[in-house]
């Protein structure tokens, strides 16, 4: 019922008939509709930290300017604030990176292990600090390497196994899975990030890889997530011919899998 079509008749000369034409133009008004609610949503994502920092420079300027303990404290929620829009920023020019090009060019042989092991490491902190360990199972004397770009893949990986210590956290353990798979038409590696924390409603499965989409929004922003991140997962995988599936039961934790061609 959303069908927006487009009839334009032109009469033949001499009198031959008329030429009708019938567009159907619905794919393209869904793209400008889809383009006008990322652009209202960046705005509004970047307006309230910067609406935060507007309001805080003004009280730093008046009533807290001979309050030293207010002014810390000020001086902390604007760090924050303006670290919330350089992730957003980040997180934007990796995505219209990632989504400019169809296919990646296949730059070299990337070895998955090594990606695991070092976004494991960069993770450790955050781990840490949230209470969860990070347990990587890998194979024994299977070739691990797919071809790819490095960067983008650690992209990947560090955006799933961060949002399960974020979000998946409360299970105390997030298990990195590598094993064999296969894709139509090619060898695949298949890589799952498991959690048990708290799993998602089987209603917001579908939308989880939309730009901006959470389930919960104060919870996501509060942990210093953008909604940006699934989106980008997504389109590394597909450029990379890959598949990214995701299982999840509500209380009982999270599966990602990422299946990459290894030939
Ligand atoms: P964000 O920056 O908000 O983390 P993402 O695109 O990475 O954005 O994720 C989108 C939403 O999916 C998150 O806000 C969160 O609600 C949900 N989510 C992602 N990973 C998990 C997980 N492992 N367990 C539960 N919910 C998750």
């Amino acid at each position: 019922q959303d069908a927006v079509h487009r009839v334009t008749v032109t009469p033949l000369p001499q009198e031959a008939g008329v030429l009708c034409v019938l567009e159907d133009l619905s794919e393209v008004e869904q793209m400008g509709q889809m383009r006008r609610e990322f652009v209202a949503n960046v705005s509004h994502e970047l307006r309230s930290p910067l609406t935060a920092l507007t309001g805080f420079i003004e009280t730093l300027k008046g009533a807290a300017k001979d309050d030293p303990a207010a002014r810390e404290r000020f001086l902390a929620i604007m760090e924050r604030e303006a670290g919330r829009m350089n992730r957003l920023i980040r997180d934007l020019l990796h995505l219209s990176r990632v989504e400019a090009e169809e296919r990646v060019r296949p730059t070299a042989m990337v070895d998955l292990v090594e990606i695991l092991r070092s976004t494991k490491a960069t993770l450790r902190p955050l781990a840490e600090s949230s209470g969860v360990t990070v347990r990587l199972d890998l194979p024994d004397g299977l070739k691990t390497q797919v071809p790819g770009d490095a960067d983008q893949l650690v992209q990947v990986f560090q955006n799933l196994m961060e949002n399960a210590v974020k979000y998946g956290g409360a299970g105390g353990e997030v298990v990195v899975r590598l094993t064999p798979d296969s894709l139509p038409k090619a060898a695949a590696l298949r890589i799952e990030v498991i959690d048990q924390g708290e799993g998602i409603d089987a209603q917001h499965l579908p939308r989880l890889t939309e730009r901006f989409y959470r389930v919960d929004g104060h919870r996501s922003r509060e942990k210093g997530g953008t909604g940006l991140g699934l989106a980008i997962v997504k389109h590394i995988v597909q450029r990379h011919r890959g598949r990214l599936k995701i299982d999840s039961t509500r209380g009982m934790g999270s599966t990602f899998a990422v299946i990459l061609p290894s030939e």
